[in-house]
């Protein structure tokens, strides 16, 4: 008769497969790794986990995971509040800010449409984006969802919204363009990529 498994440690591998990219075997080596090491390491992580998600909130202005509210990047009166670029995730935000050159603030849209994958428009907050886009110190929205099927529909999805809060013209709206390679990842583009494709950004509306 074999060995039954403990049922913490069921439990412990049922929760690793959640995570994204790990299977049943990966989900049971890593159980066994953290029964392994010495118990603080382990614990360690399991602390780790629950820091952030307790100190984590999102951003009431641009929904990027922060400490605080607003998050240091909207309470920097040195960036330029006239410019709003809309991605998808916090990573994009991450890897644009580290190249370097956009000194603007940002909405984080935290999903793109996938109706393949049944994401749909209620997933985005487009009604959060569309009333922080209606602040009078927003001149243009800049559309930096990346340059693929996905990206294009959510980019479609965003102007939309933008649109419907547009008075005159204002803000204006643009989309990344030039630079950025067709099916290319934001968060995997190194910074004058990126720097150029905020400069050959072009207007949606024209
Ligand atoms: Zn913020």
């Amino acid at each position: 008769m074999p060995a039954r498994t403990p049922e913490s440690l069921e439990a412990l591998v049922t929760e690793l497969e959640r995570l994204p990219g790990i299977g049943p075997r990966s989900a049971a080596r890593l159980a066994h790794h953290l029964l392994r090491v010495p118990e603080t390491d382990a614990l360690a992580l399991a602390d780790a986990i629950r820091t952030a998600r307790e100190r984590i909130r999102p951003c009431s202005s641009c929904r990027a995971p922060s400490e605080h509210d607003p998050c240091p990047l909207c309470a920097d009166e040195a960036r330029d509040r006239s410019l709003l670029l809309v991605v998808e995730t916090p990573r994009d935000l991450t890897a644009v800010e580290s190249g370097g050159s956009y000194r603007g603030l940002y909405f984080v849209l935290g999903a793109r449409l996938s109706p393949l994958e049944g994401v749909d428009a209620g997933a985005l907050d487009l009604a959060g984006l569309a009333t922080r886009a209606a602040q009078s110190e927003v001149d243009e929205v800049c559309i930096g969802t990346n340059p693929d099927l996905e990206g294009d529909g959510t980019a479609l999805a965003v102007a939309d919204a933008v649109r419907s809060i547009q008075r005159d013209g204002r803000p204006r709206i643009t989309r990344l363009a030039r630079g950025l390679p067709t099916g290319g990842q934001i968060e995997y583009q190194n910074a004058s990529v990126l720097a150029d494709a905020f400069e050959g950004r072009r207007a949606l509306d024209a």
